[in-house]
């Protein structure tokens, strides 16, 4: 039996484990927290991320490593390489913790981004945003999530706010500044490629966010859209192959017009391609989990309606839950606490109103701000 070590043992790693156990997969999870949500499906290692002992242990007792974050240090990392096989490898995930990296990338990939300016101290701040104007964002180049690490500047006068925000007391920080992309959607690509080279493509996904934290996600059905389909295609295949990467891997965009501008790539499993555990092929998890292991990749197409909401802060009543047509319940075990995803709800339908019926039945349980991003509409047109 094959053993998956992941560096994390969040809800991404519970799902990791959920979906490779069916296959034989047997998983160990390294994490801070004793009863983190992997804990009672993968054999629990409780220590620091950078503890080396504890990650070569890990490393030890598993085939292959991978990671479900991509806040680990680099030092931790280079340690854990050389002493087992990880996958995606490390500089998947090198690029992908610092926003100035992965900009560059994407730049020489021919991929366009948001204007930016890295920026370390108030004044470079003030310059920055003569230059590139308002609004702007500025956020940390490193250890963001959630929209953590991120402060709106609307006009010039927001700049010290900002800056406190963001660097707190420090004179010094390591920052960005982004010009606000002015767009219509948000979208993701989600994709998988096997050791073997062979990449297999989810279908788009269209997200909404609040305050910076993901609320609703649609994977866009098929025919829908197709140019924005084959622009997301054609950037991650580009990605996939210069970054040589095993596993799957998400790359964030901004629907401008009929254009697509990169935000971000997160190097594993990505909260908007939740719904693939519920819509019919194999999931994002499992194909990750048979990639990392060499194993051939499933179809990951999705047959019929399907939307991903976020429960977050707490989870609403289970019993009412379930009386929501199609609903599927994700439960990931974790301590209620405000902004904090506790779990997450796939919706699946016979068709597009149905949908929506469903979407509007859960938006009852919903805080106002998830409600109302819930209830937007959509243009995966189901
Ligand atoms: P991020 O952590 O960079 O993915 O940001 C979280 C969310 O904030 C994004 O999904 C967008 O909704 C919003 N956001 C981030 N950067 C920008 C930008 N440059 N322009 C417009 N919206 C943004």
């Amino acid at each position: 039996m094959k053993r998956i070590g992941i560096v994390g043992g969040g809800q991404l790693a519970r799902m990791l484990a959920l979906a490779g156990r069916p296959l034989g997969l047997d998983f160990l999870a390294l994490d801070p927290a004793v009863n983190a949500p992997a804990a009672c499906v993968a054999r629990p290692i409780v220590a620091a991320f950078d503890d080396t002992v504890a990650l070569a242990k890990l490393a030890d007792a598993s085939d292959v490593v991978t990671y479900e974050f991509e806040n680990l240090s680099a030092q931790a990392l280079e340690g854990l390489a050389r002493i087992v096989t990880v996958r995606p490898e490390t500089r998947s995930l090198m690029i992908s913790q610092d926003r100035i990296n992965e900009k560059q990338m994407f730049a020489s990939l021919g991929l366009p981004t948001a204007p930016y300016r890295a920026v370390e101290t108030l004044a470079d701040l003030k310059t920055s945003i003569s230059v590139l104007g308002c609004p702007a964002i500025l956020k940390t180049r490193r250890f963001g999530y959630d929209g953590k690490g991120q402060s709106l500047i609307r006009q010039e006068i927001d700049a010290d706010h900002a800056w406190s925000a963001v660097a707190g007391c420090a004179a010094k920080a390591e920052l960005v500044l982004e010009g606000f992309v002015p767009f219509q959607y948000e979208v993701s690509q989600i994709s998988c490629r096997g050791i073997d080279g062979a990449i297999v493509h989810y279908p788009l996904s269209e997200n909404v966010h609040a305050a910076g934290i993901l609320r609703r996600s649609i994977p866009l059905a098929e025919g829908m859209n197709t140019s924005l389909v084959v622009q997301a295609r054609q950037a991650m295949e580009r990605l996939l192959v210069e970054l040589d990467h095993v596993g799957v891997l998400c790359i964030e965009f901004f629907v401008v017009g009929t254009d697509l501008i990169v935000n971000e790539m997160a190097p594993r499993v990505h909260n908007s391609g939740h719904w693939s555990i519920d819509g019919g092929g194999v999931s994002q998890f499992e194909n990750h989990v048979r990639a990392v292991v060499g194993l051939p990749l499933g179809n990951p197409a999705t047959v019929r309606p399907v939307a991903m909401i976020n429960l977050i802060g707490a989870m609403p009543p289970l019993s009412e839950l379930l009386q929501i047509p199609g609903v599927r319940v994700h439960d990931y075990d974790k301590e209620s606490r405000p902004d904090r995803k506790v779990g997450h709800l796939n919706l699946l339908a016979d068709s597009p109103s149905g949908l929506r019926a469903s979407i509007e039945a859960v938006a009852d349980y919903l805080p106002t701000d998830s409600r109302d991003a819930v209830l937007r509409p959509s243009i995966a047109a189901w």
